[in-house]
């Protein structure tokens, strides 16, 4: 079998389609996947790379480039969120559209994997001109989204503003109202009660079936959570009311940290009322995310970059779980070290796959026309999450493999099945 060659490294972090490679090809290797099956996932189905002009506020004219990479269809429509950054890029597009597909695999959903991107900055663009963007990048991708074939989803820099726009775009453009062409909408255009907590709260229970798996207690576990954003801050809230306590917490400036538990609500409530930032916050010592991550804690909750954990510090690290709310929070260089010291991971396909599964559940209510409870939509998810959980360690321990690399063959192997019965050229 051909393995993937390592590309040039870029930038100075590690290249994340480089770290999806790597793990892929451990799984691949130990299910001995063949060399045609391989061929097809190694690589993208389709990369769509566009420039839209857009008319800024200063009535100049500006190019944007953007990104729809759509890494496979084998499983359904491809589905994956838009990323608006200063720095996003085509191989870490590329990435995030791979474990989309690995993601939807893991947790069983009937969709393929993919992911946009546009280089601009949301931050210091207004209001007009992110719309202005959002509809021009929706027109140059009209014939790649569609409800059956490609349906994005908010994610850095985006959220239910701007799907409501690219659902309004794609459906002028159609002559009718398709909402089932995107998922993470606002409640009152078609969004699912219980989305925005989705991901936060697959974390906890992720978190909870691993704790129970390791005989840990959670009423006598302590955590740390990196992040205090939509994943972050929910993860904290729903495990603190399992009875974790959460001695840290932290976002970009700074960590926070307080020995007898942080206030969860209190910290959520600061937040709220500073601008999203826990900036100044006083129930608690500031110390670094530096140190946070490396604190004296039984669980370990990364929620808000790539590449937190690296070789750099994953000597130190003194959690006996860790529980990955981020995308690719963990370098592949520091896989090793974490195996070696004994730390269970919960890899990101599977602990924050809570997201995309209450997304596909507002793509179902969005084509029956109907709305389900917020009951029903936490009972199935939590369902899903448990089940996907149990999978994966079942298959961690048939094969001997670190949870990581399970939840990759579990992926894995459902898609390579699923290609086998449909068969290729
Ligand atoms: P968010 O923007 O709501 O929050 C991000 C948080 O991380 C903020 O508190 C921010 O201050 C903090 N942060 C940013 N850079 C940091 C740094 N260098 N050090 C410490 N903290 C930092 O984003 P989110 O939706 O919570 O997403 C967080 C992660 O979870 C991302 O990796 C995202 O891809 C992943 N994820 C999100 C979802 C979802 O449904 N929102 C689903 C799956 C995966």
């Amino acid at each position: 079998m051909m393995l993937y060659k390592e590309p040039a490294p870029i930038k100075d972090r590690e290249n994340p389609f480089e770290s999806m490679m790597s793990r892929f090809n451990i799984a691949a290797e130990i299910l001995g996947l063949d060399e045609e099956v391989y061929n097809v996932l190694k690589t993208p189905t389709r990369q769509v790379i566009v420039n839209v002009p857009v008319t800024m506020d200063d009535g100049k004219v500006r190019v944007f480039e953007g990104y729809r990479v759509i890494h496979s269809t084998i499983l359904g429509p491809s589905k994956g969120g838009i990323r608006f950054a200063p720095d996003v890029f085509l191989d870490e597009v590329k990435a995030l559209a791979a474990w989309m597909t690995w993601k939807c695999a893991v947790v069983d959903i009937p969709y393929g994997g993919a992911k946009g991107g546009v280089i601009c900055d949301p931050f210091s663009m207004s209001a007009g001109e992110m719309e202005r963007l959002t509809r021009a990048y929706t027109q140059a991708l009209i014939d790649t989204f569609g409800p059956d074939q490609d349906i994005p989803a908010p994610d850095m820099g985006t959220g239910p503003r701007e799907m409501a726009w690219l659902m309004d775009e794609y459906s002028r453009m159609k002559g009718s109202t398709i909402h089932a062409v995107v998922t993470g909408k606002p409640l009152v255009l078609g969004g699912s009660l219980g989305r925005v907590e989705a991901t936060g709260r697959g974390v906890m229970v992720s978190a909870m079936a691993a704790m129970e798996k390791l005989g840990m207690d959670p009423a006598k576990s302590t955590a740390v959570i990196q992040g205090f954003g939509n994943v972050g801050a929910w993860a904290a809230k729903l495990m603190a009311e399992r009875g974790v306590k959460i001695l840290g917490v932290s976002d970009v400036s700074g960590a926070y940290w307080n020995d007898n538990g942080i206030d969860i609500e209190e910290a959520i409530e600061y937040k709220n009322n500073n601008k999203g930032r826990l900036e100044g916050y006083k129930n608690a010592e500031k110390i670094s995310n530096d140190e946070l991550l490396v604190s004296k804690v039984d669980v370990l909750v990364p929620a808000a970059v790539e590449d937190v954990i690296t070789i750099k510090n994953v000597d130190q690290i003194q959690a006996r779980l860790i529980v990955e709310g981020a995308n690719g929070p963990t370098s592949y260089k520091a896989d090793n070290i974490i195996n070696e010291k004994g730390i269970m991971v919960v890899p990101d396909i599977l602990a924050n796959s809570g997201g995309v599964t209450v997304s596909y559940f507002e793509w179902v209510q969005n084509r029956m026309g109907f709305k389900w409870t917020l009951d029903r939509v936490n009972e199935r998810a939590e369902r899903i999450m448990n089940e996907s959980f149990e999978r994966v360690y079942a298959a961690s321990q048939k094969y001997n493999v670190p949870m990581r690399i399970a939840a990759y063959i579990v992926a894995i192997d459902k898609v390579a099945m699923t290609y086998k019965y449909r068969g290729g050229f």
